[in-house]
């Protein structure tokens, strides 16, 4: 079957704080046990990553090159067949989702929504899809995640302390994906063509601007994209 790719961004204002695991406290993340006011750090994302895939069969982590900040970009894959490699993976004849997150780190909401979704598939709590890997990026821009601050994004709703958005070189790595200046994007550019995945999600929130409305969404103008991908976008999507 000939991929198609479709490229959201998804724009999330605000997350609920409802989901509260109580299953196994291990599990309970930075965002849920501060009530949705802070963001789980670099260290603390991959730490947690790396025991969900511990604890977890169908999670598997894998280093897939290095960034800017010398710390390697991290791919978290969920298949509910179980452990997974990456011979495995480069063959399935499962469709293959991509989240990208933390391009913007103080932009967290993917960071912790992606997070939540690979504990709760993991545990059960969400029926998992048996056609489908979902592969995770947890956070693309980890130097911005080292640096974090709490003035730089003044009128965004939270978290208290969020990353820097530019990289360890202080590139904007979503300025980056065609020149690749950068570590990061020489590493996404290898990871994106080692998936080539069906759908791309890239998580962005805004831009710490005082925003009036809960959600903003927007799609690219489905003539630009055209073809069959742009009369999907427009008349299903
Ligand atoms: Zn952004």
């Amino acid at each position: 079957m000939k991929k198609q790719l479709l490229f959201f961004t998804f724009l999330l204002i605000y997350l609920t704080n409802s989901t509260i695991y109580s299953q196994n406290d291990n599990f309970v993340t930075v965002f849920e046990k501060s009530n949705g006011s802070k963001t789980a750090t670099y260290h603390q994302l991959i730490a947690y990553y790396k025991e969900l895939a511990t604890y977890f069969p169908a999670i598997s982590v894998f280093e897939m090159g290095l960034t800017d900040s010398g710390f390697p970009l991290h791919l978290l894959v969920y298949n509910n067949g179980g452990k997974i490699t990456l011979s495995e993976i480069k063959n399935t004849k499962k469709n293959i989702l991509l989240i990208n997150n933390g391009i913007h780190p103080g932009e967290s909401d993917g960071i912790d929504a992606s997070i939540l979704l690979l504990r709760d598939l993991a545990v059960g709590k969400i029926k998992s899809p048996n056609n489908t890997l979902l592969a995770v990026i947890p956070v693309y821009n980890i130097g911005g995640a080292l640096n974090r601050n709490s003035t730089t994004r003044t009128n965004q709703n939270g978290p208290l302390e969020y990353g820097f958005r530019g990289n360890a070189r202080n590139y904007d790595l979503n300025r980056d994906f065609i020149k690749c200046d950068t570590k990061n994007a020489q590493a996404f550019s290898k990871l994106f063509h080692f998936l080539n995945p069906q759908v791309f999600v890239d998580t962005h929130v805004s831009n710490g601007a005082d925003y009036q409305y809960t959600l903003t969404h927007l799609f690219t103008q489905h003539n630009k994209l055209g073809g069959e991908a742009g009369n999907y976008l427009h008349t299903v999507l």
